[in-house]
């Protein structure tokens, strides 16, 4: 049986009493309000609602999720932070991940000091247990990190229930790039699953990449434990109504997405017809990781002509990645990539 106790959760964060902000001791909307020290003059004078209630019951019923279930916070990135300090003890506790994967799993791994194992994904860029088992009872491992879509190979990992049922820690899936897939999401398994965490963000389907806003569902325990390490404003006012402006507008986030998921098909198959290229992978995401002949030359002369990929050699050998741009975009880099 799972619990969320001092085996898995750090003791000072069990313990940690966290601070009360003014707006978490008075939070109703009228009055006369002297109790935050804000300045009285101007439009973005007031601190923002510490809880981001509004977001959150429009988040809940757009994904079928109580607000209790939901944190939200500054990028997926911060929701990747928290995770290892509410559950890693730095310079003891260790996290696993999958290679080639993303890499601020690590680099945060690397800010809390710990321990990160990377366990390559197969052929196919998907979980192999056989190695994975090995780790998988080892106190110390506390987390797992799994990106599915996984960037930069763009496909959906499969068996992530597997992972959940065979380890006793805490598993996070990251599906920065869910909304690209006709594959189910993770969420609706916060309930069977309570070593589930599931991060997703405003940064990609939503197009909110500037607005630094990012969402981790769990269960209502593991929620509580986010709250109560965040930072007490943790998102912004502005960034908090572009959120909530872009789930009122669903009907332009689903007509963008089809043309980036249409722009995928088109750039996929012009592929196909350029020398360069030797292996188009296939993508659940927003995305396209292609294989070329000599990924550093191409990435140079792709930016001479002002045409920017990621150079992706350093985690696959000779690949690029391709973000699905605007129509325009795509025929610029076709062009320039069949001229090459
Ligand atoms: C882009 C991306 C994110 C987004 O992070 P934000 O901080 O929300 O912008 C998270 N995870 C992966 C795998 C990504 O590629």
């Amino acid at each position: 049986m799972f619990e969320l106790n001092d085996n898995i959760v750090r003791k000072n964060i069990l313990a940690l009493k966290p601070y009360s902000s003014a707006r978490d001791e008075f939070s109703g909307d009228e009055g006369v309000f002297l109790d935050a020290n804000e300045n009285p003059f101007g439009v973005l004078n007031r601190y923002p609602d510490p809880h981001q209630k509004e977001l959150k019951e429009k988040l809940s019923k757009i994904k079928s999720v109580p607000p209790g279930n939901i944190f939200i916070g500054n990028g997926s990135d911060e929701v990747i932070d928290l995770t290892y300090r509410i559950f890693c003890n730095p310079g003891k506790d260790k996290a696993l991940t999958f290679s080639p994967g993303y890499g601020m799993y690590e680099v945060s791994a690397q800010i809390n000091d710990v321990e990160l194992i990377k366990v390559p994904l197969n052929q196919s860029f998907q979980i192999d247990f056989d190695i994975v088992e090995k780790y998988l009872n080892d106190k110390a491992l506390k987390l797992i990190f799994v990106c599915s879509p996984n960037n930069p190979t763009g496909n959906i990992i499969d068996n992530i229930d597997l992972l959940l049922q065979k380890f006793s820690g805490i598993v996070v899936v990251d599906e920065a790039y869910i909304d690209f897939s006709n594959t189910d999401s993770s969420v609706a398994k916060i309930n069977e699953y309570p070593n589930l965490i599931v991060a997703q963000t405003f940064s990609k389907a939503w197009g909110l990449a500037a607005a630094r806003v990012g969402i981790a569902y769990a269960s209502a325990a593991i929620i509580s434990l986010f709250d109560k390490v965040k930072p007490p404003y943790n998102v912004s006012g502005l960034n908090q109504k572009a959120a909530l402006e872009a789930l009122e507008n669903y009907p332009e986030f689903e007509k963008r997405k089809a043309i980036i998921l249409e722009q995928k098909l088109w750039l996929e198959k012009q592929l196909q017809n350029i020398p360069v290229v030797k292996k188009i992978y296939p993508s659940d995401a927003n995305f396209i990781l292609v294989e070329v002949t000599d990924a550093g030359n191409v990435y140079n002369k792709l930016v001479d002509k002002k045409v920017i990929v990621r150079n992706r050699d350093n985690l696959v050998k000779n690949c690029i990645r391709i973000t699905v741009g605007t129509p325009d975009e795509n025929k610029k880099l076709i062009k320039e990539l069949s001229e090459l």
